[in-house]
């Protein structure tokens, strides 16, 4: 964590509550993933923090669902309401968690914008931010 003190103790869910989690810290600030993979994945650019795959308890899991993405890695959504939850990389300790799925407020700041080599012709990417044009998921940033 690059600009506060750790986040501790998040919580969150999807919209119809199928899908629930807690997590006892953050080990990353948030990124917007604009790489097309995540795009189409999510309906819009990935924005995830990052928790130690061993501190995250999904407490509720009746809707979880996981499409594997790539050969390395797979991604959870509520099969239920749609939304998107969850990065897993088979290449990392950690797990990628959607931010605007946990509880407000998240004590989260937002780091950078990476793979933005991707990203859409509409996206301004004009907030000042750390960009990152191609960058590696579940890198440290900055
Ligand atoms: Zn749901
Ligand atoms: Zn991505």
């Amino acid at each position: 964590m690059s600009k506060s003190e750790p986040v501790k103790n998040i919580t969150g869910h999807c919209l119809c509550g199928g899908v629930r989690y807690e997590a006892s810290a953050a080990r990353r600030q948030v990124i917007r993933c604009h790489c097309e993979m995540c795009r189409r994945a999510v309906g819009n650019v990935w924005t995830a923090t990052q928790v130690l795959r061993e501190d995250l308890k999904v407490e509720e899991d009746g809707c979880l669902s996981w499409y594997q993405s790539s050969d390395h890695a797979r991604r959870g959504f509520c099969n239920r309401c749609g939304a998107s939850l969850f990065f897993d990389s088979n290449k990392r300790p950690t797990m990628g968690i959607a931010a605007a799925t946990i509880d407000q407020p998240s004590g989260l700041e937002f780091a950078a914008h990476i793979f933005t080599d991707d990203a859409t012709d509409y996206e301004p990417l004009s907030d000042g931010a750390p960009i990152v044009p191609d960058g590696q998921h579940g890198i440290t940033y900055p």
